[in-house]
């Protein structure tokens, strides 16, 4: 993608389960950009029990959405980090209104545009099915059933508003089948535009 060396700047969107990590990993070894998933950062910040990590415990545990103000002072000081010269893959972020006015106006003040909005599409039974495996698998606190519930609530509520917010801009991608198809998939949808 990166073929001209342009910096390559992608949305991630998609419900818990969707197969966001998994691909953005995938997506920023091909394209040599860091992935930025604000989930991964505080379940770090959490482990080694920082300032951050014990005020976003709480929410995070829980399925809840962290808030705003907290998300965005973080993200503002991630996107300024050197490594994002190359561009960026956002999983997990913004996933309310707020949080994507803000990346706007924090992108506007860098001089930068986001290239692509990506949303993969998964249907709830099988996100369910998901999340309870990694739940064995990883042993993540946040994957349990009721967990599981407020976090798809979550979605619906505050996230998938976002979809209409972006509009036009959102490339639909089926998250439904193997990896390596998706990540195709992906791959094909962003080289014909
Ligand atoms: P994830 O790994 O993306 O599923 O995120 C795990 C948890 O981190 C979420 O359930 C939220 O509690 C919190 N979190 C991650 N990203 C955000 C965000 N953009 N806004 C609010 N909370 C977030």
């Amino acid at each position: 993608m990166s073929v001209l060396n342009n910096p390559i700047r992608v949305i991630l969107m998609g419900p818990p389960g969707a197969g966001k990590g998994t691909q953005g990993e995938i997506l920023a070894a091909l394209w040599q950009v860091p992935r930025i998933a604000p989930g991964d950062i505080f379940r770090a910040e959490i482990k080694a029990e920082t300032e951050l990590g014990l005020k976003v415990k709480a929410f995070s545990d829980s399925g809840k959405l962290v808030p705003d103000e907290t998300v965005i002072e973080l993200m503002r000081s991630r996107l300024n980090q050197p490594d994002t010269s190359s561009g960026w893959i956002l999983d997990g972020f913004p996933r309310t209104v707020v949080q994507a006015e803000s990346l706007d106006m924090l992108l506007a003040e860098m001089s930068q545009v986001y290239d692509y909005v990506i949303n993969l599409e998964v249907p709830d039974h099988i996100l369910i099915e998901r999340l309870l495996l990694r739940a064995k698998q990883d042993g993540r606190v946040d994957d349990t059933e009721d967990v599981i519930k407020n976090r798809l609530q979550e979605y619906y509520a505050k996230t998938k508003p976002l979809l209409d917010f972006y509009g036009q801009r959102v490339i639909v991608i089926d998250g439904t089948p193997v990896l390596s198809e998706v990540t195709k998939d992906i791959q094909n949808k962003l080289g014909s535009l």
